[in-house]
């Protein structure tokens, strides 16, 4: 079931690139089934897997996907809440349905996700189109709630579990390429960072059985996938054990065995050695030495790391709830580069004009990425969240203004960092797993070195989930350029 979901473009690459704000899109699959269902993910990439997970119960409930919302029975928004303008863009397609909705009244409009969470019932009476309404623990529920509604009734369920990781359902891939697949490792998010929704929409921290999530990287490589990324909002506070899943639980009950973080990278590492694993994300408070070892041990776990820092500055750490301070992220850096050395690639999230942020303080932002050297950084400027601790205990005092002429100068910063960074890589040959054509020319092909680092060369005769050698001569911020020297299968 190759790319049952596309990328579409409702906003620049220049923005995407530097907000994760991307939108997919179901396409076709034909397997005879009654209806058809139309799903548009927004948001980050752990909903784009939930929106897999969706897909495979409406599946068992009689449904295909399909490309075109015209044609469907079923329309799905999986949507995300973590900045306003996530939730307007989701607001301005509700409209554009309601034109649609009008020659076909039939069809059933769903809303799914964070901003179904943050909203609930209220979605239904501020947006008169929508059907039916579902947060991220309630999946298992849909195709109740779509009888529900099938009856001639508005259908509910926003539960947030305790328990629920979705841990026996076989996602359908559906944005896949054939070669890197993403594995959801645990849900929710304990940690209440004081201007973040997603504690709230996503509820409390759930670790998936790892015996699963070993199986499902083995059924990947089975299939001919070569990568695999262990997702969660906090992957190194990833905490099992046979008796209780929920962290908090976990925490206060005497259990057989505890599989942590580290544990568990080893266990898929040693799935097979020409499958890399990657993860997202970590968190500076929690991410241990214990795991850079383990990281080095293992040649197939790539050496990247997505650690981000917020804010430069100890003062707005604090305010921010990140329950670090700039001199411990300095030393976690420091760990990653005596343990795994220059080459590892780190990159970062980054957030402008939080409350009360000076010049000074966001300068501090400036030299923390001089000390760094990040690769790449996804940046933001505070987007003030109802309900959060922030809303409810600072001012968003920072004009909008201040905030985007911040959130440019980070920028700027980091196109210079990330070309040095880059630059070091001209002269040296890079072990690259192939993902398919360079989306600016058929011929030539494109892959990721460990570090994460995307790199276009000639194909000579190669194809994508081959793993090549490739000699950088040449790069942009963005991208490293380079040519085949010796093949390889590993
Ligand atoms: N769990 C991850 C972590 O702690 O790093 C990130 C999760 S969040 C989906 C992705 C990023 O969105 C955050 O790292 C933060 O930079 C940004 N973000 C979250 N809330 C925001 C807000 N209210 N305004 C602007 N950016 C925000
Ligand atoms: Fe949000 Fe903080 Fe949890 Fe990340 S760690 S999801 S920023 S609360």
């Amino acid at each position: 079931m190759d790319n049952l979901i596309n990328d579409i473009d409702i906003i620049s690459e220049e923005v995407k690139a530097e907000s994760c704000e991307t939108v997919k899109v179901s396409v076709n699959t034909n397997t005879g089934k009654s209806r058809k269902l139309y799903i548009e993910s927004y948001g980050c990439q752990m909903n784009f897997s939930d929106s897999e997970i969706v897909s495979s119960i409406m599946a068992e409930n009689g449904f295909d996907t399909t490309s075109n919302f015209e044609e469907a029975d079923v329309v799905f928004l999986n949507t995300c809440s973590i900045r306003e303008k996530a939730e307007t863009t989701v607001r301005r397609r509700l409209a554009q349905f309601n034109t649609i909705k009008r020659k076909k009244p039939e069809m059933l409009i769903g809303v799914l996700g964070c901003m179904a969470e943050r909203l609930k019932a209220k979605l239904l009476d501020e947006e008169k189109i929508v059907d039916l309404v579902a947060g991220p623990d309630a999946y298992r529920d849909l195709p109740g709630l779509v009888s529900q509604v099938d009856e001639g009734q508005k259908a509910v369920n926003t539960f947030l579990s305790r328990e629920e990781t979705y841990a026996d359902i076989s996602p359908v891939r559906l944005n896949s390429n054939g070669v890197t697949a993403f594995i959801s490792i645990m849900r929710g998010c304990d940690n209440m960072c004081s201007f973040c929704v997603v504690p709230f929409t996503r509820g409390r921290e759930r670790s998936r059985d790892p015996y699963s999530i070993v199986k499902e990287a083995q059924d990947l490589f089975d299939k001919g996938y070569k990568e695999v990324t262990l997702l969660g909002q906090n992957v190194d506070s990833y905490k099992w054990s046979p008796e209780v899943n929920n962290k908090a639980k976990l925490e206060k009950t005497e259990v057989s065995e505890i599989i942590n973080f580290a544990n568990l990278l080893e266990m898929v590492a040693q799935v097979n050695a020409k499958l890399r694993v990657r993860f997202s994300t970590s968190h500076p408070k929690d991410i241990t030495d214990e795991v850079l070892y383990t990281m080095k041990k293992y040649e197939n776990i790539c050496k990247y790391i997505h650690l981000p820092v917020q804010s430069g500055n100890s003062r707005i750490l604090e305010m921010m709830n990140r329950t670090y301070d700039r001199e411990w992220y300095i030393n976690r850096i420091d760990a990653i580069r005596s343990i795994l050395g220059d080459e590892c690639g780190i990159s970062s999230d980054m957030i402008t004009g939080f409350c009360s942020e000076t010049e000074e303080e966001h300068q501090d932002t400036l030299t923390l990425m001089d000390y760094v050297q990040y690769d790449f950084s996804y940046m933001f400027y505070y987007s003030e969240r109802p309900g959060t601790l922030a809303e409810k205990k600072f001012d968003d005092d920072i004009p909008l203004d201040i905030k985007k002429r911040r959130l440019a100068e980070i920028i700027t910063k980091q196109h210079e960092t990330s070309l040095s960074r880059n630059k070091l890589d001209i002269g040296k040959v890079h072990e690259i797993l192939i993902e398919g054509t360079s989306k600016r020319s058929e011929e030539q092909l494109q892959g990721r070195n460990s570090a994460n680092k995307v790199i276009i060369f000639d194909g000579e005769g190669h194809k994508k989930g081959d793993y090549v050698h490739v000699l950088v001569n040449d790069c942009t911020h963005a991208t490293l350029f380079g040519k085949i020297v010796n093949t390889e299968n590993k």
